[in-house]
């Protein structure tokens, strides 16, 4: 695999259910929906791992873990993260750093923000200043507005080393 640097972009949704926690990045958060899903439906856990992936070209996070294989019901999305970590490292790169968006409507991200930030820098083996997070609401418009859904967008920097 050639290039000092690669970049990889990843985007996910996930309904707001009840009867479901909120977990996002691996901190849950309390509220009275979470988001659904095969595995624990962590949007932003899901979003970096497509970003990881992306930058190394290896696929989406559907091909290495079908929804329709059982052994994922439930599953902390932290080994998806983890997983695609380990491609990366594999393929001689190494994560410079990340940058995500959560947008929900509720319930607000703010006060965990930095905790989620620890949390997937944990994950990443890097500093929590390497790991960039942003939360918005959708203004009211939309699914997303409507309180119906959750999304997260991430980027990620990767370097060869
Ligand atoms: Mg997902």
């Amino acid at each position: 695999m050639s290039g000092e640097f690669r970049v990889g972009i990843g985007y996910d949704s996930h309904r707001l259910v009840e009867n479901r926690k909120f977990i996002v990045g691996g901190v849950e958060i309390p509220f009275e929906k979470g988001l659904s899903g095969h595995s624990d439906g962590d949007i932003l856990f899901h979003a970096l791992t497509d970003a990881l992936l992306g930058a190394v070209g290896l696929g989406d996070i559907g091909e290495h873990f079908p929804p329709s294989d059982t052994k994922w019901k439930d599953a902390a999305s932290r080994i998806f993260l983890e997983h695609a970590h380990k491609l990366i490292q594999e393929n001689g790169y190494r994560v410079v750093n990340v940058d995500a968006v959560i947008i929900v409507e509720q319930p607000k991200i703010g006060p965990w923000r930095d905790a989620i930030r620890k949390s997937v820098a944990e994950v990443l083996g890097i500093e929590m200043e390497r790991v960039g997070l942003k939360a918005k609401t959708a203004e009211g418009m939309g699914p997303v507005g409507e309180g119906l859904a959750a999304e997260a967008q991430a980027v990620a920097l990767l370097a060869r080393g």
